[in-house]
């Protein structure tokens, strides 16, 4: 079962429990074996809750309150307040729940796809339009009298590095700026600046960015190390283009040191994860990233070289023979890596020797775990997941997003990246040296295991990590 939300001390507890004796190892116990220790461990009760014994109208009264503390009312009495609770070691839930109710406080521990369950059955009970997309256009994290005086180009870039937002956008339309941060995937409105304010602040830009000042027509590129003012330096890369309202900007912030990543925080698959391993434990060749703009190819690269610089005697010995490369190609797939090899002119007998691995990857959002609502697969999905051989049950329980203020309205919170591995097996690599259509060569590959990003993402959709519309437009 998933532990991933459960803090380690907690696993440790439960796992000592005497109520654990028998029951193995606590990755292997089922959702339910778990709880149940939970239950002892907490000194709660622990049952099923059916939607016809929760408190539908207390829920919606106090919905945002509820949704963010991952709760829902049972029974609401004159001196007491009966809830669900499926993450009891979380102390502030119950802090909160006092404090909001000041009320004696109730709680039957209930599992997490219970919780799920009734979340879906409640999105249900009271139809809503879809939750709104954007939050209000006032500032929603700063009040605008804080950034009077301030040299407004610098502090955009110090909030932004403050809520570790990957990109910072400045959007001119009828008669303002609007910021927008992406923060978890996620774009958020900042705030407005006059049409006067904001071409104050792209002007600033791009004399830090030595950017044409007065060329406006024109898409300008550019990178900027910033020192901000407490002593941070900021790698950006800025893109100015011109729009039909004014000039727009985009900056990613390029703080690599920030992306302090293990090989484990790339998510990959468990046979991914050791094709991984072995193509970088190798001297020479060539490993390649293949995304569009923003599938995390960049993140991916650089974990895998910073895991190579953990291990020194590796890095070493790959310095000394310097053969084994690492690169990013914008290209979709193996198979227009390998075509576009192809027509670069590398011939069949360097790509036979030089691949050891190509990687294709893309983002999905990552399902908002407070407000994502459970239904059953449709027919014709599971027919999709069948063209796979995925299996998936009638009634198999998938999710889809909804919004709530803990992912402020938009249902996903962070992104997860999906991958394909091309890592040629021996009768792969025989055909790649001869003149056969690359098209041959993926099918063999097919023959040996080799799997789309989109099937990696189908498991996603299975396990409740992804929304099915997201995945399927992987589908090409
Ligand atoms: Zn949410």
């Amino acid at each position: 079962m998933n532990l991933l939300n459960a803090p380690r001390e907690t696993i440790e507890q439960i796992r000592s429990h005497p109520a654990a004796r028998n029951l193995g190892s606590v990755e292997n116990w089922s959702e339910e074996q778990f709880y149940a220790v939970l239950a002892h461990a907490y000194d709660l009760p622990f049952r099923r809750i059916t939607m016809a014994e929760i408190d539908a109208n207390a829920f919606h009264r106090h919905q945002a309150f509820f949704i963010r503390n991952g709760q829902i009312p049972i029974k609401r009495l004159p001196d007491m307040l009966v809830v669900t609770e499926c993450e009891p070691w979380d102390k502030k839930r119950l802090q909160d729940l006092l404090q909001e109710f000041e009320l004696g406080i109730k709680r039957v521990l209930i599992t997490q796809r219970n919780y799920d369950e009734l979340l879906g059955g409640l999105s249900r009970y009271k139809p809503e339009a879809p939750r709104i997309v954007e939050p209000a256009e006032t500032p929603v994290f700063f009040p605008n009298a804080a950034w009077e005086n301030a040299d407004v180009f610098h502090e955009i870039v110090r909030r932004a590095d403050l809520m570790r937002a990957s990109d910072i956008h400045l959007e001119p339309s009828e008669g303002y700026v609007r910021i927008r941060f992406r923060v978890h995937g996620n774009l958020l409105v900042q705030r407005r600046l006059t049409l006067r304010e904001g071409e104050e602040v792209i002007k600033s830009l791009k004399l830090e960015a030595r950017l044409l000042a007065s060329s406006v027509g024109t898409f300008q590129s550019s990178r900027v190390r910033l020192s901000l003012p407490h002593g941070k330096t900021l790698d950006l890369r800025v893109e100015v283009f011109p729009t039909v309202d004014g000039e727009s900007v985009v900056m990613r912030l390029l703080d690599f040191k920030s992306i302090d990543r293990t090989l484990e925080q790339l998510n990959l698959p468990a046979e991914y994860y050791s094709q991984l391993l072995d193509s970088i434990s190798k001297t020479s060749g060539l490993v390649i990233v293949t995304g569009p703009t923003g599938s995390g190819k960049t993140t991916t690269l650089y974990t895998v070289l910073q895991h190579l610089n953990s291990k020194d005697k590796l890095a070493v010995a790959a310095a000394e023979t310097g053969h084994l490369v690492f690169t990013t190609l914008h290209t979709n797939n193996a198979i227009e890596t390998l075509s576009r090899l192809d027509r670069l002119g590398v011939d069949r007998y360097q790509l036979q020797t030089l691949i050891r691995l190509v990687i294709a990857q893309r983002l999905v959002g990552v399902l908002c775990p407070s407000c994502k609502t459970g239904r059953e697969a449709k027919e014709h999905e599971r027919q999709l997941l069948n063209q796979f051989n995925i299996p998936c049950q009638p009634g198999h329980i998938v999710y889809e997003k909804r919004g709530c203020t803990r992912c402020n309205g938009v249902g996903t919170i962070g992104r997860t990246a999906v991958y394909s591995f091309f890592s040629p097996s021996e009768a792969v690599r025989e055909l790649m040296g001869t003149d056969c259509p690359i098209l041959d060569i993926i099918r063999k590959a097919k023959e040996g295991g080799f799997k789309t990003v989109l099937e990696h993402a189908l498991k996603l959709w299975l396990d409740g990590t992804a929304s099915f519309s997201e995945v399927h437009a992987l589908a090409d």
